[in-house]
């Protein structure tokens, strides 16, 4: 029983952002036995998680800035549209995260990192699987693997480093060329002579359905959804206050801050100073059937990927350093599309849907999952940059561990907010 001083709650716990982590986070406190209040300013999954590539990416475990990466990076500079771009307009305040980001592929810091991600990505399988098996979700999810493609044995060679990591952390996949390529995939353009393929990777049948598909059973489960916008968090007497953007304050036993890409804005305040930025992506979502898509297509090359969702074939990726306020350049989600008609000929590219998201990224791609240098009420979960679908089981299963003192699936150290 609370003293009598003690506010009255509001919430045992309360998640903010809906997306796929605060979902899935709700997923596993729910399960825990906890009461929660998921709060979003949008809706459920209107974000980051509504539109990307659906991938179960479970053997990306390179950090962003790997040395085969940042040897494309001059040439992917020079390409206004290409797979990297920063905006003049951005590069002032991108350039500390920059620094952070060229730092982390550092072959001693890539390899420490390597390892984090690979344990992470083995803990993010296995809870994907228990929590899609649990929710009634199978139907949700393709297991055919992934397909990365290359065009020229050189590229293949490039590549060969970043192989022979996933390998020595148990990672299955197998380079094919000839018919074995072509059996994968039919209809390749002749220029991609070589693929590596990684039976693996799962798809989502689309990721808005999928996260919806959580949030409808989380609420069944007796979760509670609450549009609002939160502003300010602040640590009180046996739990925290929760000042919303109308002016109305709340009290929460305990806070998870899951507001992806704009989760700065409520952490900084406590104390924390996270370098959190936003790397937007684009795509465009073309209608079903618009290509005989057997599996999910990668071109590390070009940084793009194609999709075969239940919502049509999604073509897009790339990444631009544009911050949070910039308006859209559709621009590149076109420039995509082109090369991708250049890729596979047959594909059909009329009647498109354009989108952009925002990927919460930490220079270090690695996330922060861990408690608040203000106390042991607020737990962070957020920066999963390309990869949030693809740990948020993961995740969720972390932080109801650290908020029920559960003994943790995983070290946590390397994921810790205050590793910066
Ligand atoms: C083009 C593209 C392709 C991608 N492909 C893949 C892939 O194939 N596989 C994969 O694993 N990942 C992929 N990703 C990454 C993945 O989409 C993200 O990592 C993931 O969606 C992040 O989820 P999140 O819940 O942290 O953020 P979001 O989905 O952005 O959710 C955050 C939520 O917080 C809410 N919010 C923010 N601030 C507040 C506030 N103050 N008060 C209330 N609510 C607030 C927002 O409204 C939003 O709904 C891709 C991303 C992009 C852009």
């Amino acid at each position: 029983m609370g003293s009598m001083d003690q506010p009255r709650q509001d919430a045992d716990v309360m998640v903010i952002g809906a997306g796929i982590i605060g979902l899935a986070t709700a997923y596993a406190l729910v399960e825990a036995g906890r009461e929660v209040l998921l709060v979003d300013r949008k809706g459920i999954a209107e974000e980051t998680s509504r539109g990307n590539a659906g991938g179960l990416a479970f053997s990306d475990v390179l950090p962003m800035a790997n040395a085969g990466m940042l040897a494309k990076l001059p040439r992917w500079l020079a390409d206004p549209l290409g797979p990297l771009t920063i905006p003049p307009a951005y590069l002032m305040q991108i350039t500390p995260w920059l620094v952070r980001f060229w730092r982390a592929g550092w072959p001693d810091r890539a390899a420490a990192s390597i390892k984090a991600q690979s344990a992470m990505m083995r803990l993010a399988a296995s809870e994907m699987a228990a929590l899609v098996n649990d929710a009634g979700l199978a139907a949700m999810v393709r297991s055919d693997g992934v397909l990365e493609l290359y065009e020229s044995e050189a590229e293949l060679a490039a590549a060969g480093p970043g192989w022979r990591a996933r390998a020595a952390e148990g990672i299955g996949f197998s380079h094919v060329r000839g018919a074995d390529l072509a059996a994968l995939q039919p209809g390749l353009a002749p220029r991609f002579v070589a693929g590596t393929f990684i039976p693996k990777w799962q798809t989502v049948s689309d990721p808005f359905d999928f996260a919806t598909a959580i949030g409808t059973v989380v609420q069944q489960r007796g979760a509670s959804f609450r549009r609002a916008e939160v502003k300010r968090l602040a640590p009180v007497d046996g739990g925290v206050r929760v000042t919303l953007a109308d002016g109305q304050e709340l009290v929460a036993g305990r806070v998870v801050v899951a507001a992806g890409a704009w989760s700065k804005a409520l952490t900084k305040p406590l104390g924390d100073a996270i370098p959190l930025d936003t790397e937007r992506g684009y795509n465009t979502t073309l209608p079903p059937g618009s290509f005989d898509l057997r599996r999910q297509l990668t071109f590390g090359g070009h940084g793009f990927v194609i999709s075969p969702l239940t919502s049509g074939i999604r073509v897009g990726g790339a990444v631009e350093l544009g911050g949070l306020h910039l308006p859209p350049n559709f621009a590149r989600a076109d420039a995509m599309l082109k090369k991708a008609k250049a890729f596979l000929p047959d594909l059909q590219t009329a009647g498109g849907k354009q989108w952009m998201g925002f990927r919460p990224s930490l220079p270090d791609s690695l996330p922060v999952i861990g408690f608040s240098r203000a106390g042991r009420n607020i737990v962070y979960a957020f920066g999963h940059g390309h990869l949030g679908l693809t740990q948020s089981a993961a995740t969720g299963r972390l932080v109801s561990e650290l908020l029920t003192g559960a003994p943790l699936s995983l070290d946590l150290t390397p994921f810790s907010p205050q590793r910066f």
